[in-house]
């Protein structure tokens, strides 16, 4: 399998990150993770110019236009054959002497990616997952997708020792996001999920599940909710590029609905999967 370092594609044995790289010392950079379909990425446009956003946020040159960019992890995943997965990909502020300040103009980013196989989650989407609940204890810019992810680590690492899927987390009570997914529930047939303000990140899956709501008829509210609300909710799931529409029939000790995937949630993964073949075919 190749990987893509900066412009250059290569085995991945031959791929070195300089021990001094900012992404390595600090977690100076951003990342993404794009789904691969049929061979074709998913919601591309959007993440890449998620990318680009990211880098403007924490003041990071990207050495590439998105043009370029998009070209080179078509290549990647052509040339590695890859029909159902992911592309990793992310740039961080480049090597130099350790220092906290930004290195001068010359250093240039770096940028790395390369795919995985990776299958559909279907066991646990029609079955549905278990996640815990946990204090959202990370920074105030989780708009923004940095590689900086002790926080949601270790909340997922506690819901893994647990047995659980997900890690539910709140701030003094008020559910903002999952450790890697946002989080949504439906109550009396409207959905809610916490706005794309800078305490979450706005989801690509997310938006496409609010555009979705109104291709099937469901109304939504981007207002955030209380634990105690979710706990008492009709239907409660996560989404994320990898998982997409995962029904939650547990969050902590409280079983939601008859512990089976919520009539929305089925409706919406129904939907996104129609997405899915309308975008990268079937
Ligand atoms: N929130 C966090 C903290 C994440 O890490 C992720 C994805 O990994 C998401 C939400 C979901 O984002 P997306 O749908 O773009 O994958």
């Amino acid at each position: 399998n190749k990987v893509l370092v900066n412009d250059q594609l290569m085995e991945r044995q031959e791929a070195k990150v300089d021990i001094e790289d900012r992404g390595y010392q600090f977690g100076d950079g951003i990342y993404e993770v794009i789904r691969i379909y049929s061979g074709s990425m998913f919601t591309g446009k959007e993440h890449i110019d998620r990318l680009f956003e990211s880098a403007k946020k924490i003041h990071l040159e990207l050495p590439f236009s998105e043009e370029i960019l998009t070209k080179k992890l078509q290549e990647l995943m052509e040339v590695n054959q890859l029909q159902t997965g992911i592309i990793y990909l992310q740039v961080t502020r480049g090597a130099s002497p350790r220092q906290h300040h930004f290195p001068d103009n010359d250093v240039k980013a770096v940028f790395t990616a390369y795919t995985k196989e990776v299958p559909r989650p279907e066991k646990q989407m029609t079955e549905g997952v278990t996640a815990i609940v946990a204090d959202d204890i990370r920074w105030l810019r989780c708009d923004i997708k940095s590689l900086n992810l002790l926080g949601n680590l270790l909340a997922k690492q506690e819901a893994m020792s647990k047995g659980s899927y997900e890690a539910v987390l709140h701030r003094d009570s008020t559910v903002t996001e999952g450790s890697s997914s946002n989080i949504f529930i439906i109550k009396n047939d409207e959905l809610r999920t916490h706005p794309a303000t800078n305490l979450i990140l706005n989801g690509i899956t997310r938006r496409e599940i609010l555009r979705l709501c109104s291709d099937i008829g469901l109304s939504y509210k981007e207002e955030a909710f209380t634990l105690d609300e979710m706990y008492k909710a009709d239907e409660v799931f996560m989404a994320s590029t990898t998982a997409e529409v995962m029904p939650l029939v547990q969050v902590g000790d409280t079983v939601v609905g008859d512990r089976t995937p919520g009539k929305w949630t089925k409706e919406l993964q129904k939907a996104f999967l129609g997405a899915i073949q309308q975008q990268c075919g079937e």
